[in-house]
């Protein structure tokens, strides 16, 4: 439920409020507004009756939010969260953040190799796996703490901050030692011990959207995160499950305005997962531009035919180059257009 206050409501007005929201058992938090200020309400069950607090002074209008998500929707929190990685802002208002890398960490030398050519080109963020969530038991499992130590240098080296995925609890210490955002892959999204936890931090975190995932799962799966205080959240459409297998999976590209509109959170494309294919990924990176991605993870490996992870996917360094090339000259051509 989200009370709304009339604009020259009192403090003492939203104290009271908040005092008769709390009186019934339920969490009260302002949510200041250019305009006016709104009063969040958290920890109900269901549907709260609003008959003694829609009478009180001050206030203008109750709206009954029925979602399983609250605080990461714009109706509680209007304005756009930009998250700060390293200085590198992702949102709202800044051009679209490039994270490039390879899938998995394999060496120093290949992640050292690796950083020099993404910065060399101009992505912003180094990404790179040590903890790999394959699908068999018996396929490269990443190089663990060693990995994060070298994708911590890399990044020192070349001056690119970095992200790594972290798969369990127990992972926490060393990947946020290591990282400047926690990846949290599509088979965790729904991890819910593991989102309580990294909602406890201040670590930005990168939550990739599960591949059976409906959008409301999605959100609420970043829910957890902000219910524990971590805003630092940014979105990932990595592609979903469907009956079509010319893709390793399809690029849910529609959700980019959705979330857009429905949350205040960034939402960044993963083209690279989504088609499995190294020829398809620039071109629906440039869709995903299109579409008002607020950034890009892309796949990129010195050696994709040599890569013990994901190099079908990954584009080479050349490729990547070219990428960057037409992105930089396609961020010019939307920047003058009106895309509402
Ligand atoms: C990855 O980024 O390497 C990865 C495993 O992604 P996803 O969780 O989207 O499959
Ligand atoms: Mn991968």
């Amino acid at each position: 439920m989200l009370i709304v206050m009339h604009h020259h409501a009192t403090d003492e007005q939203i104290k009271a409020i908040k005092a008769a929201v709390e009186a019934m058992g339920l969490r009260a938090e302002p949510i200041p507004g250019g305009e006016r200020t709104a009063i969040g309400v958290l920890d109900n069950q269901g549907y709260v009756d609003d008959s003694t607090i829609r009478v009180l002074p001050g206030v203008r209008e109750v709206i009954h939010v029925s979602k399983p998500y609250k605080l990461v929707s714009r109706d509680f929190h209007p304005e756009s969260t930009v998250v700060d990685v390293a200085g590198i802002k992702i949102g709202d208002g800044h051009p679209p953040v490039v994270m490039a890398g390879p899938c998995s960490i394999e060496s120093e030398e290949q992640m050292l190799t690796a950083a020099r050519q993404v910065k060399a080109s101009g992505g912003q963020i180094l990404r790179g796996g040590a903890f790999k969530p394959r699908t068999g038991p018996h396929s490269f499992q990443g190089l663990g703490v060693p990995g994060l130590k070298y994708l911590r240098r890399a990044g020192d080296e070349v001056g690119l901050p970095v992200v790594t995925e972290i798969m369990r609890i127990g992972q926490l210490d060393d990947v946020c030692r290591y990282a400047d955002v926690l990846q949290i892959g599509a088979r965790n999204m729904q991890n819910f011990d593991l989102l309580k936890e990294v909602g406890k931090l201040e670590h930005p975190v990168l939550l990739k959207r599960g591949m059976s995932a409906t959008l409301e799962e999605f959100l609420a799966a970043a829910e957890y995160m902000l219910a524990e205080g971590n805003s630092q959240i940014i979105l990932c459409e990595r592609g979903i499950r469907t009956f079509e297998t010319a893709t390793r999976n399809t690029l849910d590209l529609s959700v980019v305005p959705l979330i857009r509109k429905m949350s205040h959170l960034p939402i960044i494309v993963d083209p690279s997962h989504a088609t499995g294919n190294r020829s398809l990924v620039p071109i629906m990176a440039r869709a995903a531009l299109v579409a008002g991605t607020h950034g890009l993870m892309i796949e990129m490996h010195p050696e994709p035919e040599k890569a013990l992870c994901d190099g079908a996917q990954s584009l080479t360094p050349e490729g990547f180059e070219r990428l960057m090339k037409q992105l930089q000259q396609l961020g010019g051509c939307l920047a003058g257009l009106d895309l509402d």
